[in-house]
């Protein structure tokens, strides 16, 4: 009896494990896509992965309170936030998530927050900024339970594993960004890998190696600003398409996505047409997707796509009582 139920423990942990049947599969929402630079139609860099009823948002942009509510999504329910790096694009939209969700909607608890050395600090100088509200708008319905914010630290390895949904983190390279840090996202024998900010990786391509998607940033200029002197630096902290298509090549997800897009001078489409011609000439022919903010990713046995859902039928959020239909 215990050798068969040895034998078939064995044979289940070696297999991947396929999402429970009548269980949502794994959701990645882009919310937002662009860099710090201001387009017409891209907010700040962040990302929200649901699997298992479980929501994990990644870096907070510029404006990412307004895209989980227009995402359907109530600001009021993020309580996990992992950032990959301290430049400010990354949590430039914390502190309106951090206070708007807590005295408008009723939200009763704080976060839990990962990120690299030197967050601790960043979060008591957004308290202290903030020390306004801190001390008169907590009341009786508004609790100052609900502004705590634990913050861990962020190193190589495991940071987070919860009822089966698992996080790491990997150093990446990125320059005057580090220590910067890309996560794979891992549930039910599915993979997310989130690059973060960084060059070329070896690390990026190990933890990507056979993942269903990869959220991959890429930077690329009009011919006019890629020979400017003052521009390589940037261009050498980011994933150039070629080098995209490189790392693509070698760990080869299921579906490549294109999101923290950085384009300065290019506009829409001439960016996302040169992008994707030059990861193409570089010789990658897998799947690959422009991003555009809010679009959404189902992880079953493949990849789909939705498109942003329309924004007409949106109802205000302005109270705790609220729900989305
Ligand atoms: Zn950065």
């Amino acid at each position: 009896m215990r050798t068969l139920f040895g034998l078939l423990s064995l044979l289940l942990l070696s297999l991947p494990i396929p999402a429970m049947a009548g269980e949502p599969p794994m959701k990645v929402i882009l919310l937002g896509t662009a860099g710090p630079e201001y387009f017409p139609d891209r907010l700040g860099p962040a990302t929200l992965i649901v699997a298992g009823g479980q929501v994990l948002l990644f870096d907070c942009g510029r404006g990412v309170g307004q895209r989980l509510y227009e995402s359907r999504v109530n600001p009021r329910d993020i309580s996990r936030i992992f950032l990959t790096h301290l430049h400010g694009d990354h949590f430039d939209g914390l502190p309106e998530l951090w206070m708007t969700p807590w005295f408008l909607l009723g939200r009763d608890h704080g976060f839990d927050l990962w990120g690299p050395e030197g967050s601790a600090e960043m979060v008591a100088g957004m308290r202290a900024m903030y020390s306004h509200d801190l001390t008169r708008r907590v009341n009786p319905f508004n609790p100052v339970q609900g502004l705590d914010i634990r913050v861990h630290k962020v190193a190589a390895g495991t940071v987070f594993e919860h009822d089966g949904v698992k996080v790491t983190a990997f150093p990446v390279e990125h320059a005057e960004g580090n220590p910067a840090f890309g996560y794979a996202v891992e549930w039910q024998g599915r993979k997310v890998v989130l690059s973060g900010d960084t060059t070329y990786s070896e690390a990026l391509v190990t933890a990507a190696r056979d993942a269903d998607l990869l959220v991959q940033n890429v930077i690329a200029f009009s011919d006019r600003l890629d020979g400017k002197p003052e521009m390589q630096g940037v261009l050498a902290k980011l994933t150039t398409p070629e080098q995209a298509a490189r790392m693509a090549q070698l760990a080869r997800p299921k579906l490549m996505v294109f999101s923290h897009i950085v384009t300065k001078d290019l506009t829409e489409p001439e960016a996302a047409d040169r992008i994707v011609a030059r990861t193409r000439a570089a010789g990658y022919a897998g799947a690959l997707v422009i991003g555009e903010d809010r679009m959404t990713f189902e992880l079953g046995d493949t990849v789909t796509m939705a498109p942003p859902p329309s924004l007409e039928t949106l109802v205000p959020l302005d109270s705790k009582d609220q729900r989305f239909p």
